[in-house]
């Protein structure tokens, strides 16, 4: 059956589900596979309870004489191929938004402005991937006027397999950083994985929204001569400037619109609820793009002002007895190395860091912990409790922790009170078990 004949079925049926537990009735079940499971397996079990029609790559699971099984060479392809069949009905702008940190905080943002003047449907949460990007498409409908979409990448290739579905007729790279470089290989890899989606803004002539204080970003955008451009950043030559006014602790920044016709162009103030200095990019991208699609700059502040995140993303917990500002959902080097920066320069006194490992780095893992602890020592922090393996290799005089257990042993015999607290590591650390606790 091919794409055109499977999508006409979709658009009789509009609902997929690719998990067999949950089937409305009347749904299309895809039999995707995982490492631990195999869709295939639950196809007949999903049309016994209520599926329409089940999607399937094996042939040993067709049934005789069953036509609402269909058999297809490989489900993610076929779910993706839906996918943009369904987005290609669509003549709307869809922003693509690609990098190595902060996409979910831009896209957030860049919806929340967005919202104020249009239907806007976004990624939801961090569904970035090769499965969570055909989702997002498919909840386009027809009251979008807008959408925004985050795309993830791990391995080379990633970004081209995934713009080639979503399709943005413009976008956006965050920044590039050092992160999952067991995956890229090398900080390279990183830059032209994410610079495949400037491959497919040349390739069909779409607009960018450029970082221009990020020298990465701009040479990769003057190598592929990419020329229909809107910059953002921290100088006077771009078209939406920014200055961080303080991190006390949550960033106040203003921003100017120097490409405003106006002979004097106004400066605004935004006082925002997130923690980070490094949080300016993305505001400044989510202004860049609402002014480019009309939206007032009131507006546009009031809707910086009203982000509150809720994801344990640049977030401050206020508790009993300390001020922790958690960010431990990912780390990576870039992020890593951000997340201190900017406790550096935070106005607060008593600071302490709980910091877990960096995981996914491969051969360079142990170099890029040991700069983290120097860069904390080169900063003068006292306080720091290193979290995992990997910092306990590191030469260090900081207190080390072989992993999360061992620190809630110590927070039940003495707790840390009075303090600020940043609190950083990847998932799978599990930092995220101590807020509770401190
Ligand atoms: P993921 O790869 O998990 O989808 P992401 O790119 O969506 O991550 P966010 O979830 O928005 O990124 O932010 C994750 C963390 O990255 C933040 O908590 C913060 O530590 C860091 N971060 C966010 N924005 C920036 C930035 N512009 N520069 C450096 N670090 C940043
Ligand atoms: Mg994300």
């Amino acid at each position: 059956m091919d794409i055109k004949e499977l999508y006409k079925i979709y658009q009789q049926h509009p609902c997929i589900t690719t998990d067999s537990r949950d089937c409305p009735k009347d749904s299309i079940f895809i039999a995707l596979k995982g490492e631990s499971f195999n869709g295939n397996k639950f196809a007949k079990a999903a049309l016994e309870k209520g599926c329409s029609y089940a999607i399937i790559d094996e042939k040993e699971y067709a049934v005789d004489g069953n036509d609402n099984i269909i058999l297809v060479d490989d489900c993610l392809t076929t779910f993706k191929e839906i996918a943009r069949e369904h987005r290609r009905h669509f003549d709307i702008p869809v922003i693509g938004i690609t990098g190595t940190n902060g996409k979910t905080t831009t896209k957030e943002l860049v919806s929340a402005v967005l919202s104020t003047k249009y239907n806007v449907m976004h990624t939801e949460g961090n569904f970035n991937n090769d499965v969570g990007v055909p989702k997002t498409l498919l909840r386009l409908d027809k009251n979008n006027d807008i959408a925004v979409v985050e795309m993830g990448a791990s391995h080379p290739g990633d970004i081209k397999k995934l713009v080639e579905y979503v399709e943005p007729t413009c976008g956006m790279i965050t920044n590039v950083g050092r992160a999952h470089l067991l995956g890229f290989g090398s900080f390279e890899g990183v830059k032209s994985t994410k610079g495949e989606l400037y491959d497919f803004l040349k390739a069909h002539d779409c607009l960018l929204f450029l970082n221009e204080s990020n020298d990465d970003l701009v040479d990769m955008a003057q190598k592929r001569e990419l020329s229909r451009i809107v910059t953002y950043g921290q100088t006077d030559d771009a078209n939406v400037m920014g200055e961080v006014i303080s991190c006390a602790p949550f960033l106040k920044f203003s921003w100017t619109d120097l490409s405003s016709t106006d002979s004097k162009a106004k400066t605004y103030e935004v006082q925002t609820h997130l923690i980070g200095a490094y949080n300016m990019d993305n505001m400044l991208a989510a202004i860049t793009i609402g002014l480019h699609f009309g939206v007032e700059a009131e507006k546009i502040n009031s809707a910086l002002e009203g982000y509150t995140p809720d994801n344990n993303r640049s977030q401050l917990d206020v508790t009993k007895f300390n001020k922790l500002i958690v960010d431990a959902y990912n780390a990576n080097p870039s992020s890593m190395s951000a997340a201190i920066e900017n406790f550096k320069v935070m106005d607060v006194d008593k600071k302490m860091a709980i910091l877990g490992d960096m995981r996914e780095l491969g051969e360079v893992s142990d170099a890029e912990h040991q700069k983290v602890v120097d860069q904390l020592k080169e900063y003068g922090f006292k306080e720091i409790w290193l979290v995992g393996e990997e910092f306990g290799k590191t030469n260090t005089d900081y207190r080390k922790f072989n992993n999360v257990e061992e620190v809630k042993e110590e927070i039940a015999i003495k707790r840390p009170e009075g303090y600020y607290i940043l609190i950083k590591g990847s998932n799978g650390i599990k930092l995220f078990q101590l807020p509770e606790l401190l």
